[in-house]
């Protein structure tokens, strides 16, 4: 179209489009287009549901109410580990959780999410939105007709819940903790019988006795769930779980049917989110840890180096085995750990060499 053919239409459809209704910019014309999230999340979980009910708002407010998004909790729509097949086939358009519930589909897909002394929320960010990460990703879901994204982060995690010290990795034989993911594998090899329970139903476990040791998230969260009632040492830090990746996959062919304003603000709502969400945590954090100690007494205790240094020899093999076992896998493990070999050489005079200059002055 040349340029004074252009300007004739366009010239033209913003009058057709003012006698419908007068001053509304051109956009209010499009027919409002209605999608739903379903989530791995209780409805209102904090951080995590309040995460997708947070992204599903923004999407509404940046798009001037174009594109509206009905979140549903875990089990309003589909049961919340069915998320991924819902979203793939076509029954909601979006899907709120974490990459590693999907290690079933794809093994590639855990690196996305969390791993045991892997890469911390700053890394993650840097990999997949600068390092390789995201085109990774993108070619592991589109095989499954979804577009992935990065929706939040929870930060660094805390290392559990325990009623016995741990002061030697053998402490951890003969422990039934609830630890799902790579980290489960590993403490798995250190002695320990993991259990995968979902979240609603830690308390009451670690009450019966029928676990004896739980990790759930940081501060924040397990200040809520009240697990300082029931367990007498909070282990730091979560080596298991060092910048987890809260994930939104789309719907492919819903994705790429948008106009393409409404998927730049898609795109951008997701990044828009996952700030969000880092920054309620690390705000939450700090206040929940503060309570936890001030109010509830709760002993704070840092693994050994020793133990670390087990936990991080036992990663090591667990990770390499989960590269091993398709070429996917393998592709993403040696772009996540080139990544993490830069990382640790910046990291240490970075982030690292910045925390210990400042306790030296700033204990807490
Ligand atoms: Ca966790």
């Amino acid at each position: 179209m040349d340029r004074r053919k252009f300007l004739k239409t366009a010239g033209a459809g913003a009058v057709a489009a003012g006698t419908l209704m007068a001053g509304a910019p051109a956009v209010h014309a499009q027919k409002k287009i209605r999608w739903k999230m379903v989530t791995t999340w209780p409805k209102n979980f904090p951080g995590l549901g309040t995460g997708a009910n947070n992204l599903a708002k923004i999407i509404g407010t940046m798009s001037g109410g174009q594109l509206e998004v009905k979140v549903f909790g875990a089990g309003e729509l589909v049961p919340p580990f069915e998320s991924f097949d819902a979203v793939s086939q076509g029954t909601a358009e979006m899907g709120h959780g974490a990459a590693y519930y999907w290690k079933g589909k794809s093994e590639a897909a855990q690196f996305f999410a969390a791993v045991p002394f892997g890469l911390n929320a700053q890394e993650m960010s840097g990999w997949i939105n600068y390092g390789g990460g995201q085109e990774l990703w993108d070619e592991i879901y589109s095989n499954f007709n979804l577009k992935a994204f990065a929706a939040g982060n929870t930060g660094v995690q805390m290392g559990g819940w325990f009623n016995k010290e741990i002061k030697s990795a053998n402490d951890y034989k003969g422990l039934k903790m609830r630890m799902p993911g790579l980290g489960g594998e590993v403490i798995k090899r250190a002695g320990a019988t993991p259990v995968s329970l979902p979240g609603g139903e830690i308390f009451q476990a670690l009450q019966s006795g029928a676990i004896d040791a739980t990790e759930w998230v940081g501060p924040y969260n397990d200040l809520a769930f009240g697990f300082y009632k029931v367990a007498k040492y909070y282990y730091w830090p979560g080596w298991h779980e060092p910048g987890t990746v809260l994930e939104c996959f789309v719907n492919k062919k819903a994705y790429e049917e948008l106009p393409s304003d409404l998927r730049e603000i898609v795109k951008q709502a997701m990044k828009a989110a996952y700030n969000d969400m880092f920054s309620e945590f690390t705000a939450r954090n700090n206040g929940a840890l503060s309570t936890l100690v001030k109010q509830h007494n709760v002993q704070l205790r840092r693994f050994s180096d020793d133990v670390l240094k087990k936990m991080g020899e036992l990663s090591k093999s667990v990770v390499a085995e989960v590269a091993a076992k398709d070429p996917m896998s393998k592709k993403v493990f040696e772009s996540f750990q080139s990544f993490r070999e830069q990382s640790v050489s910046w990291g240490r005079i970075g982030e690292e060499g910045y925390s210990l200059a400042r306790s030296l002055t700033f204990q807490g």
